[in-house]
C-alpha cells in the first residue's frame, strides 16, 4: 500500500506511517516531494474538509493512495474563528505569538472560552472514491499561556479530561487526545473497511 501524503513535512510523515503500519504492516507513506509533487497548492476552499480534498485531489497519481489534511482552531464566542484561517490569523508572515495575542484580545470580556481543535483528514483512493473524516478536540481558552510544549494555540489550549494545556502533554500523551489523533485513527478505520 503506497501513500501520498500532501505534506513536505517529514515529521507528519513519520506519524502517519506510525499509525498506519499496525493494520498495514507494508504501508509505505511518502511527502508529496518523493511522489514528484513540487508546486504550491492553493486551498482556496470554504472547510477543513474542502481544503483536505484540494490537497489530496492536487498530489493524486496513479494507482496510489493520496491524502491531506488541514486543521485549526475554533472558539465559539468568536463564531469559530480563526477556523480555516488559524494558521494566519494575525495575517503574514506567520506568528504563533502574534495569532495567539489577537486571540487573547478578541476573547477579552466573552463569558464562553469553550474552544475546539479539528484535523479533516481527505483521501483519494486508486479507485476514484474520495472520502473525508473529522476529528476534534474539545477545550476552553485559557487568559494566559501555561505549558512549554506543542505548538501554535496548544499554550492557551486547556483541555479539562487531563487538567492540562495542550502544550503541558507529551507528544504521545497529545497523540491519544487530539484532533489530529482522532483524525488518523478514523481515517484508519476507514482504510480497514475498503482494504481488508
Ligand atoms: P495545519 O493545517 O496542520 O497546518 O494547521 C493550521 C494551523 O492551525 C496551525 O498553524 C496552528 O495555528 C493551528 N493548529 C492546528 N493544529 C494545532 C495543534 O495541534 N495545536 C495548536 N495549533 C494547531
Amino acid at each position: 500500500m503506497n501513500i501520498i501524503l500532501a505534506t513536505h513535512n517529514k515529521n507528519k510523515v513519520v506519524e502517519m506511517q506510525n499509525a498506519l503500519s499496525e493494520l498495514f504492516p507494508d504501508v509505505v507513506v511518502m511527502t508529496a516531494t518523493e511522489a514528484g509533487f513540487t508546486d504550491d497548492i492553493e486551498e482556496n476552499g470554504a472547510t477543513f474538509e474542502e481544503n483536505a480534498l484540494i490537497k489530496a485531489r492536487a498530489v493524486s497519481k496513479k494507482g496510489y493512495i493520496s491524502v491531506a489534511d488541514d486543521s485549526g482552531l475554533c472558539v465559539r464566542a468568536l463564531n469559530d474563528e480563526p477556523g480555516i484561517y488559524s494558521a494566519r490569523y494575525a495575517g503574514e508572515p506567520k506568528s504563533d505569538e502574534k495569532n495567539n495575542a489577537l486571540l487573547l484580545a478578541n476573547l477579552s470580556g466573552k463569558n464562553d472560552r469553550s474552544a475546539y481543535f479539528v484535523s479533516a483528514i481527505a483521501c483519494v483512493l486508486p479507485s476514484g472514491e474520495e472520502f473525508t473524516v473529522r476529528g476534534v478536540a474539545e477545550g476552553v481558552m485559557l487568559t494566559e499561556q501555561k505549558g512549554e510544549g506543542g505548538f501554535g494555540y496548544d499554550p492557551l489550549f486547556f483541555f479539562p479530561p487531563l487538567n492540562k494545556t495542550f502544550a503541558e502533554l507529551t507528544t504521545e500523551e497529545k497523540n491519544k487526545v487530539s484532533h489530529r489523533g482522532n483524525a488518523i485513527r478514523l481515517f484508519a478505520n476507514e482504510l480497514s473497511k475498503r482494504f481488508k
